[in-house]
């Protein structure tokens, strides 16, 4: 039986901690959050994380922009916060309606206001080995939750199943930046179950319930799921078969509370990562 990654567990611990050297700033970290249209899974996201960062103790300014809104307008939107002193942290909520382009918007953010660690510069530095402002925030809580667990990373094989700027990429140079030999899957990738026997860690990042299955992993793989799908019947649930993979595996996270509180977590460390760079020289 595989003893599971708790989530829940380790984003309390670590918000403790937050929530606590927050309590003795003079001026508060905070958060800008862009939302552009109406999506109301991007509605539900950006509530849950105003919601969190003021549990923390952490401001937050919500810009709800409408649908027709020009690209130029939300550049100018950005630009405004990013002359702010008081943001630390400008998170822009995708997807972005089809008529803007998301590769210039997130190239906008100035890179140390850049939170989710989606900007070129931020990106570039993981990918050339060097530390970023601060790291994208799902990558980083799995990075979190393996270093809480003391599951080694260096000389494993990691596979990753999935090549998203927001989860399989990056997480792929982080972990190949912590010595782990890297193997990257997609959709385009042939006999994937051959690749994923071979992972000592296998991370999903998918989109697809059931998509690996208990003949996919080898005994005593770390599974980590990041994927977010929905059962027939409405419930939550991740890429992976759990009922049948977890008792070939060593560590497994579930879903729910496995990767997703890390991701909300990450976002409210990187904001007051954020804010003490950008304070480094005052007493904080
Ligand atoms: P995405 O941008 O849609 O990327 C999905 C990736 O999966 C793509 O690289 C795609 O390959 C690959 N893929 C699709 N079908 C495949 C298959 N049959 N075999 C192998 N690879 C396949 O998704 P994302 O934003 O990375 O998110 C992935 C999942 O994680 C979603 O369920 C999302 O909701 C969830 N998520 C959860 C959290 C969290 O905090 N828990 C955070 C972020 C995302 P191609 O590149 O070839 O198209």
């Amino acid at each position: 039986m595989a003893q599971l990654i708790d989530g829940k567990l380790v984003s309390k611990k670590i918000l403790e901690n937050l929530s606590d050297e927050i309590l003795f700033l003079s001026q508060k970290p905070c958060l800008a959050v862009i939302i552009v249209g109406d999506d109301p899974a991007s509605k539900i996201y950006v509530n849950l994380k105003k919601k969190k960062a003021l549990e923390l103790g952490i401001d937050s300014i919500v810009e709800e922009m409408s649908a027709s809104t020009t690209q130029e307008e939300l550049l100018n939107k950005i630009e405004q916060l990013n002359n702010d002193d008081k943001v630390n942290a400008i998170l822009v909520q995708l997807p972005l309606p089809k008529h803007i382009d998301t590769k210039i918007v997130i190239e906008k953010i100035n890179p140390i206001k850049d939170v989710d660690c989606f900007h070129p510069y931020n990106m570039g530095h993981i990918a050339t080995g060097c530390k970023p402002y601060v790291y994208p925030c799902t990558p980083k809580g799995i990075i979190r939750l393996l270093e809480y667990y003391n599951i080694p990373i260096e000389g494993k094989h990691a596979v990753i199943v999935g090549r998203s700027n927001i989860v399989g990429r990056p997480m792929a140079q982080m972990l190949l930046n912590e010595n782990a030999t890297v193997t990257i899957c997609h959709s385009k990738t042939k006999n994937l179950e051959e690749i994923t026997k071979t992972a000592d860690i296998l991370i999903s990042a998918v989109g697809q319930k059931n998509l690996i299955k208990a003949g996919m992993v080898k005994d005593g793989v770390v599974v980590i799921d990041v994927g977010m799908n929905r059962t027939d019947d409405g419930k939550l649930c991740g890429d992976v078969d759990f009922y049948n993979v977890e008792p070939k595996a060593s560590f497994i996270t579930p879903v729910p509370g496995g990767v997703g509180p890390m991701t909300i977590c990450s976002l409210m460390q990187n904001t007051f990562d954020l804010y003490k760079i950008q304070n480094k020289n005052q007493e904080i």
